[in-house]
């Protein structure tokens, strides 16, 4: 088939019959809500990218695995070079978006089992990296949009999936019935999972005793038994409002849904990982890895439209010139470049694993999750700093369009004489959907929690940077 159009893509989605529901309602449409039309744009603008002659090159990949053209969404990297053009091409999505690359949870969740399910198959004479290879042939020939479903709802967070008061608060095996499993539970977070075609499914760690939990497959998103809570976000409501200037960025936006698999049924062939629950916690190690040091990229395009605004507002506001507003600028981009230059350090230090994929450097990839957490804030902090207060207390859309008020809106809401007032207004607009509305999901939420929270990334960093050597070295130096 090769690559989708943007509208081949809409089309395949609006075609599903999705269990979806907002606000106690069912969703007739995932695309043609106002709600979810932005975040199904926002994956359509991928499938856009990959056909548009100025980002064709960055945003396609030859595939060794189908000797294909297919859409870097859903490549598995073989090389130092696709790790780096992964960091690049998530920049230039965040850029693009405001938001980023939708299919990145699913491209994660392909790479780490790609390393795990051959490990496997080594250990256990199992067949999973065959299937998983067939699934991802599939997967790039067809142009699927594939999420990656990992993080369990995990009800007490001191429990382990066998001790939970409800088994089902991490997603398992029900039964095993010929020719597949049965699963049950519910993902939680699920980027982008209504907008997909496919869902792949990760286990979180397990024990011995918990193999039931230790489950990894690929689920057509509609699959029977499937249900998805449609999340709300700030100003949401905006959308439906028909208010383009009080949405802040109308075009694109993000989605996340609470995955409900109510006795699913996944067939054999579909199943990567099934009870082998040693191999669980590289599968953790790998997918949040892949997917922190992706963030280099991706959180990195998204504060340089923020840094643009910034930049944008100080002009509207007549002050672009003053030295103030030109050093903290300075310092938004010097925070920013260095959340991207950790992203293709851990990239540049990558190594191929045993199944001949490439992964990045694990240390590098959580030092630059780490940087993540923080400067996405401090950069909001200093563009709100530079914005003033009316980003937060402008006048709405209807108020500037009314036939009394407009004009009123329009003469007090004027900075510089040559930026009109309504550009100002959009730009404040702009920076308070992405430091305080739906946008600060991604900018701000997602960047501290997503692919795990802070300290998961310390954890790693412990394991894959001991202090020893330090040790050593500042030994061998001292006065003996
Ligand atoms: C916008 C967004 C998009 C996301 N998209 C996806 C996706 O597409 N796919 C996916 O699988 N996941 C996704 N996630 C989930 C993300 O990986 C989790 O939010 C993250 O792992 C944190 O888990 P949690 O939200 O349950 O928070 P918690 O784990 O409850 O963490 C809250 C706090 O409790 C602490 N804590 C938790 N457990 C313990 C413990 N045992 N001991 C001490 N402290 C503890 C944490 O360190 C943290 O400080 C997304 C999250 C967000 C916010």
């Amino acid at each position: 088939m090769g690559l989708r159009t943007a509208e081949d893509y809409l089309d395949s989605i609006r075609a599903r019959a999705l269990r979806v529901f907002y606000r106690g309602e069912r969703m007739t449409s995932v695309v043609d809500h106002p709600v979810a039309w932005p975040a199904a744009n926002c994956l359509a603008e991928v499938y856009r990218a990959a056909l548009a002659p100025e980002t064709q090159a960055m945003m396609t990949a030859d595939s060794p695995d189908t000797g294909e053209r297919v859409n870097v969404s859903n490549l598995l990297w073989r090389s130092r070079e696709d790790l780096i053009a992964r960091v690049k091409w998530e920049r230039l999505v965040g850029r693009m978006t405001g938001r980023g690359a939708l299919r990145s949870p699913g491209l994660d969740a392909i790479n780490a089992l790609a390393a795990v399910t051959h490990r496997c198959d080594r250990a256990r004479g199992t067949s999973y990296h065959e299937r998983l290879l067939a699934f991802v042939q599939r997967v790039q020939r067809e142009d699927l949009a594939v999420s990656g479903a990992m993080t369990d709802v995990r009800g007490d967070r001191s429990r382990r999936p066998a001790t939970q008061a409800d088994p089902d608060l991490f997603l398992r095996v029900v039964a095993r019935e010929r020719g597949g499993v049965v699963l049950r539970g519910a993902k939680a977070h699920q980027t982008s999972a209504v907008h997909c075609h496919e869902h792949v499914v990760l286990p979180m760690t397990c024990g011995a005793d918990e193999g039931a939990w230790a489950i990894a497959c690929a689920v057509p998103s509609d699959a029977p038994g499937i249900t998805h809570i449609y999340a709300r976000q700030p100003s949401d409501s905006r959308r439906a409002e028909g208010s383009p200037l009080d949405a802040g960025l109308p075009d694109f936006g993000g989605c996340e849904s609470l995955m409900i698999f109510d006795d699913v049924f996944v067939p054999d062939e579909r199943v990567f990982l099934c009870g082998e629950h040693e191999h669980t916690q590289e599968l953790v190690r790998l997918f949040g890895s892949f997917h922190r040091f992706c963030y280099g990229g991706c959180k990195v395009g998204i504060a340089d439209v923020v840094i643009g605004a910034a930049s944008l507002v100080a002009r509207a506001n007549g002050v672009r010139d003053r030295s103030a507003v030109e050093s903290k600028l300075t310092e938004m981009v010097h925070l920013n470049e260095t959340m991207y230059a950790c992203g293709l350090a851990a990239a540049m230090e990558g190594r191929p694993t045993d199944a001949g994929t490439w992964i990045p450097n694990i240390g590098l990839a959580n030092v630059t999750k780490l940087n993540v957490t923080r400067f996405p804030f401090e950069i909001a902090r200093l563009a709100a700093d530079i914005a003033g207060g009316a980003m937060l207390t402008l006048p709405s859309q209807a108020d500037l369009d009314h036939p009394e008020l407009g004009p009123l809106v329009s003469k007090y809401m004027a900075g510089d004489p040559e930026v009109p007032a309504a550009e100002r207004m959009a730009l404040f607009r702009l920076l308070e959907f992405l430091t305080h509305g739906a946008g600060a999901v991604y900018f701000l939420h997602e960047s501290l929690h997503g692919a795990g929270a802070p300290e998961a990334m310390k954890i790693l960093l412990r394991r894959e940077v001991p202090i020893a050597p330090f040790e050593d070295a500042a030994r061998r130096l001292m006065a003996h």
